[in-house]
């Protein structure tokens, strides 16, 4: 009988003492968890290119960052190693990985007002599964003593007879110019992408070979007048350590295409969080970084790359290349568009 007297106010103590000191675990496990946080970021941006941006958000944060970095196969580790995945963020450039890691449902969506403010709705997924963080313009580069200024304007320029083997790319299948493909086929339709893509071929001074660096040296060289190429490179080739880079960058005029009409063609580099991130709240803290100012002007201290925060505005060196109007077509259409771009460039052989 005691008991039960005892018992009834014994109870609520217990409660209120039990509620307390589960209140003041998690307080004590959130402070101190976060200051030990981690996450585990794999990337296909090489490590020189996104320390700057480790630094800077640990430094912000305290969160520390831990890079798994692979050119290729980050997809097919990330789907093998399923729920037990240590990623929690996935970084890579161009549309066609992006999609790549949405197709394989390695995402998850990301609810964050920040990013849907800092980040054009062109320039992210609709479902909120990847994001752009910066946007990359694949243009057209002539040569400085062969062809004039305002003599090219357009990607649909390369198909005039005048550019006659004169013309150089890498090849049609590569990302870059399977993007470039697809946003002709959103501008025109196939069959005359198709006809524009035929003479594009055409007009090659060479088989199609090499990375986009290697078309400015042909220029350099002067074995073609005209290419294809993201004018991140430009930069790189002229700030580079590489002698002969700085040459074949000396030799080539920049060209931001589509002026008069859609705007010069676009592509992103992005990301993600991981489907089975462990630490998704610190995960969506780095995407969140990676918009915000100091982030968005590192991408153009770094690689050339242009912010897609549009409160941003573009400084340094690529603000000496001049503004330019880009082309607003909802990269998500890239991705939509590059089986049909690929199929064109396989029948034309580019
Ligand atoms: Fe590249």
């Amino acid at each position: 009988m005691k008991m039960t007297r005892f018992a009834f106010p014994y109870f609520k103590l217990t409660r209120q003492y039990l509620a307390a000191a589960v209140f003041m675990a998690i307080t004590a496990s959130t402070s101190i968890g976060f200051a030990a946080e981690k996450i585990n970021i794999y990337s296909h941006r090489q490590q020189v290119l996104i320390q700057p941006f480790l630094d800077a958000f640990t430094a912000k944060t305290g969160i520390e960052t831990n890079v798994v970095y692979s050119s290729k196969g980050l997809a097919q580790r990330l789907k093998a190693e399923g729920p037990a995945s240590p990623a929690d963020v996935i970084l890579t450039v161009d549309i066609a990985r992006l999609s790549e890691y949405a197709d394989l449902d390695l995402l998850t969506p990301v609810d964050s007002s920040i990013l849907q403010a800092n980040i054009p709705s062109r320039l992210r997924s609709e479902d909120n599964r990847w994001f752009g963080f910066s946007e990359r313009a694949r243009i057209l580069v002539t040569s400085k003593t062969r062809v004039a200024e305002g003599a090219v304007l357009d990607l649909e320029d390369l198909a005039k007879p005048e550019w006659k083997g004169r013309i150089c790319s890498r090849a049609g299948s590569h990302d870059y110019n399977r993007a470039l493909v697809a946003s002709m086929i959103a501008a025109h339709g196939e069959a005359a992408t198709e006809t524009w893509a035929r003479g594009v071929v055409g007009n090659l001074a060479r088989k199609p070979q090499g990375n986009d660096r290697s078309q400015a040296k042909a220029i350099f060289q002067g074995l073609c007048d005209v290419a294809i190429m993201n004018s991140y490179y430009y930069g790189n080739m002229k700030f580079g350590d590489k002698a002969d880079q700085k040459d074949w960058a000396q030799s080539i005029r920049l060209v931001f295409t589509n002026q008069s009409n859609r705007g010069n063609h676009m592509n992103i580099s992005g990301g993600g969080v991981a489907k089975y991130a462990k630490n998704k709240m610190a995960a969506i803290a780095f995407l969140e970084f990676l918009t915000e100012e100091k982030a968005q002007h590192l991408y153009g201290e770094i690689n050339f790359e242009y912010p897609v925060n549009p409160s941003v505005l573009v400084n340094g060196e690529l603000a000496s290349w001049g503004r330019f109007k880009p082309d607003t077509l909802p990269i998500e259409r890239l991705a939509a568009l590059a089986p049909k771009a690929q199929m064109i460039i396989d029948r034309v052989g580019w």
